[in-house]
């Protein structure tokens, strides 16, 4: 199944905020919306109450019809995120408990549970019965071998919440609400290296490039062989102070350890249920392929989804140099020798692009006296111009994998097979993204 929640600002609220209210009846309050019990911090409004039940029936209809979508419009100040955060988290919990007593049920064969589907957790029917012989019952607290196996358990457990948000300032927000519910899952921030490094000798203009180049030297970065002491501290483990973490905790840790808080958090990412992260992280698809994001069966948020509008125009624009362009085909050129099948397209497209560059800067040389000349093409036009340089649509599916195969390469630090440099990878994403 697949859900997503898009969330916006609407008018003013009209009440003053919630007063912090528990009532000593219901401690915890508990509140049972949508047929499943959920923890709210506080006495919930009535607008909260009805903002969470959209997002549970949401997901409802997803798990039953195999994807849903909802645009749900609150005013600022309303507890729109506690609410998500609730909803979503209470949903997951349901989820898992009703998934575990599925595969206990099948480990011990009930009759009864076979012919009546009020069997399976009052009506519950988990989309995947995993069955005994897959999944044994003791695998759900066994610890991952792997990040794949990793991944493959948590999927089986209960569909990942992605939260996306548009800055990390908004992130850091929406985490001291999480901080407030009573919920706690396994967790991770997605951000940039430039939010996370912990190299203190690497500078921060060029951080992606300067990056890859160190890891692809003999010596490395010494932070990076620390990295696991930053996924293993013991504050980020379950009961501890950094449980529920901002990306400064996670910095802090990494200086102290003196590990990379940047790969210990994409590592971290592999086994956490609930993830928070930029919205490119989610709409590009070659960051998403690149950074291994995964999001089939996922629940995903997009909190001030009014702003998506502007995010796709800003991810769907580049400025590429020439110069950065035969850089890379001079690299592509010379790795198509060694794996043609990823290389030579890309290697080709490149090369196409650079000619038209080429007659179309002529053509516009001609016709102008001034330096400063340009031309714009749009809708029909653009793509006449781009079939005109040997790149039409059919190919692109084709592109995109090799462009995600080169661009892995070049991020697998464990890999001692030659690949694209750090600029050039940054330029072949431009030219892939598109
Ligand atoms: S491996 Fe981590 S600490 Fe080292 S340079 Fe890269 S991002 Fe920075």
């Amino acid at each position: 199944m697949s859900a997503t929640l898009g969330t916006g600002n609407g008018a003013k609220p009209s009440k003053t905020p919630n007063p912090y209210f528990i009532s000593p009846k219901n401690p915890k309050n508990v509140h049972h919306i949508a047929g499943i019990p959920v923890e709210f911090p506080y006495k919930p409004y009535g607008t909260q109450l009805s903002f969470m039940y959209r997002v549970i029936s949401t997901l409802d209809r997803a798990q039953k019809d195999g994807h849903c979508h909802a645009l749900i419009e609150s005013p600022t100040g309303t507890g729109k995120s506690l609410s998500l955060l609730c909803s979503t988290l209470a949903w997951q919990k349901n989820y898992k408990i009703n998934n575990i007593k599925g595969i206990l049920s099948q480990s011990i064969p009930d009759p009864e549970a076979v012919t009546d589907p009020l069997g399976h957790g009052g009506g519950f029917i988990p989309e995947t019965q995993p069955s005994t012989s897959s999944i044994p019952s003791s695998s759900i607290s066994e610890p991952p071998q792997n990040a794949a196996n990793s991944k493959n358990k948590k999927k089986m457990l209960a569909p990942t919440i992605y939260y996306a948000s548009r800055t990390h300032s908004q992130i850091s927000q929406v985490i001291r609400e999480y901080r407030k519910t009573s919920y706690r899952v396994p967790m991770a921030i997605l951000a940039s290296r430039k939010h996370y490094c912990t190299n203190p000798h690497v500078s921060k203009e060029n951080i992606d490039e300067e990056c890859k180049l160190l890891l692809s030297q003999e010596e490395g970065c010494s932070e990076f062989k620390n990295m696991h002491k930053v996924k293993c501290h013991p504050s980020v483990q379950k009961g501890g102070c950094h449980e529920a973490h901002d990306i400064e905790d996670i910095v802090k840790i990494g200086q102290v350890v003196k590990g990379c808080a940047y790969y210990a958090a994409r590592s971290m990412a592999d086994d956490a249920q609930l993830i928070f992260c930029p919205y490119s992280y989610i709409i590009n698809l070659v960051i998403r392929g690149a950074m291994d994001v995964d999001i089939k069966g996922a629940i995903i948020v997009l909190d001030e989804a009014h702003n998506l509008e502007d995010i796709a125009r800003e991810g769907g624009s580049v400025d590429l140099e020439e110069d950065a362009l035969h850089k890379l085909q001079m690299e592509l050129h010379q790795l198509k020798m060694i794996k043609a099948d990823v290389y030579q397209p890309l290697s080709e497209m490149i090369m196409n692009l650079i000619s038209w560059i080429e007659q179309t800067k002529s053509k516009l040389e001609a016709t102008n006296e001034s330096k400063h000349y340009f031309s714009s093409w749009t809708g029909d036009k653009a793509v006449r111009q781009l079939q005109e340089a040997n790149i039409s649509q059919q190919f692109f599916p084709v592109l995109l994998e090799c462009a995600t195969k080169a661009i892995r390469a070049a991020s697998d630090t464990e890999s001692d097979v030659l690949h694209l440099s750090g600029m050039s990878v940054i330029t072949l994403e431009g030219c892939s993204l598109h």
